[in-house]
């Protein structure tokens, strides 16, 4: 293929720039203003529009990570404070944790839905009885267990924060991922499943909170005539100018979800006869299909990278699992809690391979992706 084919890029539609000239034409570039609020008013009703009653309010911020990191401040998470943590992730859920001088205890994945194992959650607590914060990632758009994981919460009375940077309109029992926890964070990074070039959004389920975090995210200003401050702050804020993106692409969510259906439902079919799944969820959620992923059986004989460079070897990008936490060397002295003897997440990253799931790839594309695919398992 001449034409790259890519694992996820950003996809604009028409109303974007019609949102960012409006900011250009009103000189409203600095941050905050109407696009930020419009973004975050329209967000609220997104969100609140799968619970029963109007409990859910945004903060538009520069990134997911600093909204993950407004959320593990407002948790209370404090220097030495153990934090129980996903494994099997981005660096970036991790990474605020220490920010504040947590410490990350990973736990490791069930096969269901390759995010957090609520029983490896359950033994952590045996062992960290103290712990009081819990950061839960929903993987490649797929919600977690969460009655399991919100109930082992309630029970060791530990705060739950959710990492649904890549879940964003993925819904458990019919409610949105990032409206479990008491925080959420969402991200608009340019490869997720919509994007404001950089963004995130944290997600708080009380007002308080939200004014909390909109104190700590604009430099932790005191109310005085003078610049007076009894706190660190930070400059987190969403520009006015990229809120007008979002404003635009969430217009399109439900779009980019169904698309990103169709091309998880296609490798499905296509791959039925092969040995291996494509990564997994429980009945009772519906995933935002972020990322296609295939898990290639142990006994095939076949090594995920030996398709990644045949697919790369034909322009077509591809990319391993995540690489767990637990096996990173900046997380060599974090302790790892496992509900069996192999860790799951061991397995998925030696087995696993996530592939191009842009919404912009045509059928063509995506059969000459399988036709590779398919090649790689010819005897
Ligand atoms: C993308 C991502 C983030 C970080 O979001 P940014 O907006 O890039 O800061 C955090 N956690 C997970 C799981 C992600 O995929």
């Amino acid at each position: 293929m001449e034409k790259r084919i890519v694992l996820s890029t950003p996809t604009m539609h028409t109303e974007e720039i019609g949102y960012i000239n409006e900011a250009f034409e009103r000189n409203w570039i600095a941050p905050l203003g109407f696009n930020c609020d419009g973004f975050e008013n329209e967000m609220n009703e997104y969100l609140n529009a799968t619970v029963s009653a109007f409990s859910f309010h945004t903060l538009a911020l520069c990134s997911g990570t600093a909204a993950l990191h407004l959320a593990v401040k407002l948790a209370g998470v404090k220097r030495g404070d153990i934090v129980l943590c996903s494994d099997m992730t981005f660096a970036a859920t991790v990474n605020p944790i220490v920010y504040e001088g947590g410490i990350p205890v990973f736990i490791d994945s069930e096969t269901d839905s390759w995010n957090m194992d609520p029983t490896a959650l359950e033994a952590a607590f045996k062992k960290y009885p103290e712990a009081k914060v819990v950061m839960l990632a929903h993987l490649y758009g797929t919600p977690a267990k969460l009655d399991e994981i919100v109930e082992v919460c309630k029970k060791h009375n530990a705060v739950l924060i959710e990492d649904a940077a890549e879940a964003l309109s993925a819904t458990y029992k019919g409610k949105r991922c990032g409206t479990f926890g008491k925080y959420g964070a969402i991200s608009f990074n340019g490869n997720k499943i919509i994007t404001t070039s950089g963004g995130g959004m944290l997600i708080c389920d009380n007002t308080s909170d939200r004014d909390r975090a909109f104190y700590f995210a604009t430099q932790a200003r005191q109310p005085a005539p003078w610049y007076q401050h009894e706190d660190i702050g930070y400059n987190y804020r969403m520009s006015n100018v990229v809120a007008g993106i979002g404003r635009g692409q969430l217009l399109h969510l439900e779009e980019h979800r169904g698309r990103k259906t169709k091309i998880y439902e296609r490798y499905q079919k296509s791959f039925a006869d092969l040995p291996l799944i494509m990564n997994p969820y429980p009945e009772c959620t519906v995933p935002n299909f972020w990322l296609s992923c295939i898990l290639i059986n142990e006994d095939s004989g076949i090594d995920p990278m030996y398709i990644m460079e045949k697919l790369s070897k034909s322009n077509v990008e591809a990319r391993p699992i995540w690489k767990p936490m637990h096996m990173q060397p900046v997380f060599a002295e974090n302790d790892f809690v496992k509900a069996c003897e192999n860790a799951v997440n061991e397995g998925i990253f030696a087995r696993g391979l996530c592939l191009p799931s842009d919404i912009k790839m045509t059928e063509e594309e995506q059969d000459y992706v399988i036709d590779i695919v398919r090649s790689c398992f010819e005897k």
